[in-house]
């Protein structure tokens, strides 16, 4: 039972866990929050909201989180909680420490999706400018690092392509490695409703999810084997090719026609038609013709997709096969159409747009462009490296190896969610000092030495930028439990290591990045606070912002078309690990759960299930509820099994919401060839029946 008294006054503010950006309305009581209501206004969510957003204040106040600095010299040492001076103090000195003995490029940091973009701003630019190297990274790493990459090198920008709206005007939504009804339940409804009007829905994904089971429509569901939407795709496009669905009006006046030519020629090629694929991808090739029928000649096309579609070792040629059908069928650059990945955290978008990627500024400018560089210097009087520095991979390569010594982490939990546990732990342990930034304990501070307490949402000014590139404003409820907010705490650290940053407000910052981002040159506080949010670009152009992209041209010019060719993992089956692994999330969970595991009202989910088709199940002898052992190369953790048929034979599915699975224990080093991003959807493994962890 949730008591709830009377508010005094309400702030409206934006929700800080998913992609969809939920604009709320925190009503107060004093300094405590009374409930969350969702606002009516907030052009995301239209008064709608989710269990996981309207509870979402609890952890803020929950018994576990840290609220005072520690430090200890060594790993096996006790914490000691000492002051914020002493803290960033002992921090500043260890850096420094650092790269005197091993050079500047030693250290480097990890900014997070779950902070606000003036947060993220301003620890790339103390990495950039006061450590002097470019070894910032972003947990977007190992999550939507390959939408980066497919969409600028097909479209010119990385980004979605339409907003939410927009779904209102669309006839075939497809969805690709993607469960909106649990990872994001606002939209979902938006397309639930949009699929009740009419809208034919196609879902590309292993698994049966609640998409395919909506009792709105009947579903064209393709379950393909996981590792395998490269070729599901370049099928799709042969239907399309080869019967005459081109678009060819669109891609003449829109897209480099010879580069069309050469792709069409390829996708035609006898082995990628459905027939050809079917065994390999496990998907009938008459859904599949049929599929590619609906989505090339049903109206407008939109695609959503997802980690399904990222987190693979071919995750950017995926995001770019996507593209080239939405270009092929003439489905970009209006209303109800286009190319829309769904974002996991809700500042995913935003922290890639902030320069937290080691090669990009902001706006995702190359840092070894001189003029770009220049004026970031020219702003920041000091000098820039061009070279662009080390990936969160390559970070902990180069700690095993003894190069790099110093790591700040930001609002993440690496242990937790990045691949190949092992690996992990090998490189915070060889590091001399890894500074953890966040609400509570996690995995990683495990390995830390300095824990700076952070701040929740409910806590600091800022703004989020959601899936559909709408920058909203995060707005203080209350006083910092901890001190200071995270910006202030970023201020303070790089002040103890030399750099002084001088800003007495988030919307300072925010305008010095409009100052130095063309996409964001018409964004400040005023603006944000008289329209209540706008999509980037938004500059002199459009100072009202950009609801949807690549009206009448491409970011780019022409579109490109790219080949891609299907290359499959090197995660394989075989006799000792027989079963794809795949994972997912659930409604009232969020992604490793630090914070809705410690809110009262979200508890139901009480641990990670296995889901494993009944003849798999029957053949080891595992029955509903029983302990197994999940068991791969890399290593081995233990679940209980859910019997159901939602999966197919062959393929295993879990969430990772709590530390316990420990899910990325089992995980692989392969990784997103262009990109990194880890290859955590495909995973060979056994199971096997057990008496519990
Ligand atoms: Fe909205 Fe996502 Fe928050 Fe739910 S978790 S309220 S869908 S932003």
């Amino acid at each position: 039972v949730i008591e709830i008294g009377q508010p005094e006054h309400s702030v409206v503010t934006t929700c800080a866990y998913c992609g969809v950006g939920c604009a709320f309305k925190a009503e107060m009581r004093g300094e405590e929050v009374v409930r969350m209501m969702p606002y009516k206004d907030g052009k995301a969510n239209r008064g709608h909201s989710c269990v996981k957003g309207r509870f979402a204040w609890g952890y803020t106040t929950h018994k576990e989180r840290i609220l005072k600095p520690m430090i200890r010299e060594r790993i096996e040492d006790p914490w000691r909680e000492v002051s914020w001076d002493e803290a960033l103090g002992f921090a500043a000195a260890k850096f420094k420490g650092i790269q005197q003995k091993y050079g500047r490029d030693a250290v480097g940091g990890i900014t997070s999706s779950r902070c606000t973009n003036e947060e993220t701003y301003l620890v790339q630019k103390l990495i950039r400018a006061g450590f002097g190297n470019n070894n910032v990274d972003t947990c977007a790493r190992v999550c939507h690092s390959p939408t980066g990459y497919g969409l600028s090198q097909t479209f010119g920008t990385s980004a979605g392509t339409q907003d939410f709206d927009s779904v209102e005007d669309t006839d075939v939504v497809m969805i690709i490695g993607a469960n909106p009804a649990s990872a994001h339940p606002v939209f979902a409804s938006r397309l639930k409703k949009r699929l009740r009007q009419g809208a034919k829905l196609i879902v590309i994904d292993p698994r049966r999810t609640e998409m395919v089971e909506s009792p709105h429509v009947k579903a064209q569901h393709l379950p393909l084997m996981p590792g395998t939407n490269v070729a599901v795709l370049t099928a799709l496009a042969h239907v399309i090719v080869t019967e005459g669905l081109v678009n060819e009006t669109f891609v003449r006046e829109r897209c480099d026609w010879s580069e069309f030519e050469e792709w069409a020629a390829f996708v035609a090629e006898p082995k990628h038609s459905p027939e050809a694929t079917a065994i390999m991808t496990g998907v009938n090739p008459k859904d599949l013709r049929e599929a590619a029928r609906t989505y090339a000649t049903g109206g407008n096309g939109a695609i959503y997709y997802g980690l399904g579609v990222t987190e693979h070792s071919q995750g950017s040629t995926t995001v770019i096969a996507i593209a080239n059908l939405a270009m092929a069928t003439g489905n970009v650059g209006r209303p109800g159409v286009g190319v829309n990945p769904l974002r996991g955290q809700n500042n995913v978008q935003g922290s890639c747009d902030m320069g937290s990627f080691p090669h990009e500024l902001t706006g995702y400018r190359h840092i070894g462009v001189d003029a770009v560089r220049e004026q970031f210097e020219a702003l920041w009087n000091v000098k820039l490296n061009k070279e662009p520095g080390l990936r969160i991979p390559n970070m902990f390569d180069a700690a095993i190896e003894g190069t790099f010594m110093g790591l700040y982490v930001q609002g993440e939990d690496i242990l937790q969610s990045d691949p190949n546990t092992k690996h992990v732990v090998a490189a915070l342990s060889s590091m001399e000092c890894v500074i953890v930034h966040d609400l509570f304990l996690n995995e990683t501070a495990n390995y830390a030495h300095v824990f700076l307490p952070g701040s929740t949402f409910l806590e600091k000014d800022g703004t989020f930028t959601n899936a559909e590139r709408r920058i909203q404003r995060v707005r203080k409820v209350m006083t910092p439990r901890n001190g200071y907010a995270d910006w202030e705490v970023t201020i303070l650290l790089a002040k103890a290591m030399g750099f002084e940053m001088h800003y007495s407000h988030p919307s300072e910052i925010m305008d010095e990045i409009a100052a130095l981002t063309p996409t964001f040159a018409g964004v400040s506080y005023a603006k944000l606070d008289e329209l209540g949010s706008v999509q980037w670009p938004c500059n002199e152009k459009a100072p009202e912002g950009t609801p949807v992209m690549h009206i009448g041209g491409f970011v780019r010019g022409k579109g490109k078309f790219i080949i891609t060719e299907y290359i499959a993992t090197d995660e394989r089956t075989g006799p000792r690990y027989p079963l794809l692994l795949t994972t997912g999330r659930i409604l009232s969970q969020y992604n490793v759960g630090a914070q809705t595991r410690r809110t009262e009202n979200v508890v139901w989910h009480a641990e990670d299930r296995l889901e494993i088709h009944p003849h798999d199940a029957e053949q080891r002898g595992v029955r509903d509820g029983d302990w197994v052992r999940l068991a791969s190369r890399a290593g081995e953790t233990t679940l209980r099994a859910l019997i159901t048929d939602r999966v197919a034979p062959g393929v295993v599915y879990t969430t990772f919401h709590h530390p316990d699975t420990q899910a990325n224990v089992i995980t692989t080093d392969f990784s997103d060839w262009a990109t990194n991003c880890p290859e955590y959807k495909v995973t060979a493994v056994q199971i096997s029946p057990s008496n519990g962890p």
